[in-house]
């Protein structure tokens, strides 16, 4: 069956899922810190400099944003670059997703709503330094269903399940531990989320689930130090709406962004890197 269907056709159908996903996650991201509501029914998108209602034909996922070069067709107030940034990412991650899994694509749907929690959790974290329950919730209960069908009607079979189930409580239990012995490191946040990505990397193997958790710390570490010096020598240009709140003055950087970025290395590169280190150390 999967000889009949290529990987790019997944990956193309995936993209294009992607750039309409990501436009909804825009609003998400936007919204849900607020309090409004993400389904927004009755409620349309507006300018947010003039209250300009917009249209279907504004709000086409990246070309409206380039046909209207970045403004707001009512006051050409200027339109966050994150916008497009958003659909162009979602639409990506959806593409690497369906060729990663073309074999076996009754994964993809899982990996899909991850990587769309994905992108709406990194947003509001980097927005507010808090990582919505809903969202984290989400995660496991979406994910470990569709985990779940995968393994029924797909080739991984139950044993992924067992590994997912493993890696779930370890990396938990993991995240809880450093996060009681170094607070200011993470928030009780990511250790909630912690989990739900482990379950996902075990879902795929031993090899994504190690190297992905490490890969995430490596990454954090690398992306606090720009970000850190930055704050130090221009206060002031990178400031937000949140900084004068004690509780995120004193964090470092949002984790969750990392998290998911070392997921993704885990993904991509975890088997191949895992199984080099067991051939280098001679334990395979
Ligand atoms: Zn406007």
């Amino acid at each position: 069956m999967t000889a009949l269907v290529p990987a790019w056709f997944w990956a193309g159908c995936a993209a294009l899922l992607g750039l309409v996903i990501g436009s909804f996650l825009n609003v998400v991201v936007y919204r849900m810190p607020r309090g409004m509501s993400v389904v927004g029914v009755g409620s349309p998108s507006a300018c947010p400099s003039c209250g300009h209602h917009i249209t279907w034909a504004e709000n086409v996922p990246v070309a409206s944003y380039l046909v209207l070069r970045g403004r707001c067709s009512a006051c050409r107030g200027a339109i966050s670059v994150r916008y497009p940034v958003v659909e162009a990412g979602t639409a990506v991650l959806f593409a690497l997703i369906g060729y990663r899994f073309a074999a076996d694509p009754w994964v993809i749907p899982a990996w899909l709503l991850l990587a769309a929690l994905a992108v709406a959790l990194s947003g509001i974290d980097i927005d507010t330094y808090t990582l919505p329950d809903p969202l984290v919730a989400a995660c496991y209960w979406g994910g470990g269903l569709l985990l779940l069908g995968a393994s029924v009607l797909g080739t991984a079979g139950p044993e992924a399940l067992g590994r997912a189930g493993i890696g779930l409580v370890a990396s938990a239990v993991f995240h809880f531990v450093a996060w009681f012995c170094y607070p200011r490191g993470m928030g009780f946040g990511d250790v909630k989320l912690s989990g739900a990505i482990a379950m996902y990397l075990g879902w795929l193997g031993w090899g994504p689930l190690v190297i992905g958790v490490f890969a995430s710390y490596l990454l954090g570490l690398l992306g606090a130090v720009p970000v850190l010096w930055a704050r130090r020598h221009h206060p002031d240009r990178h400031s937000g709406p949140h900084d004068q709140d004690p509780a995120v003055t004193s964090r470092g950087i949002p984790f969750g962004p990392f998290m998911f970025a070392g997921a993704v290395v885990g993904v991509v590169a975890g088997t191949p890197l895992s199984d080099l280190y067991l051939h280098l150390t001679g334990l395979r």
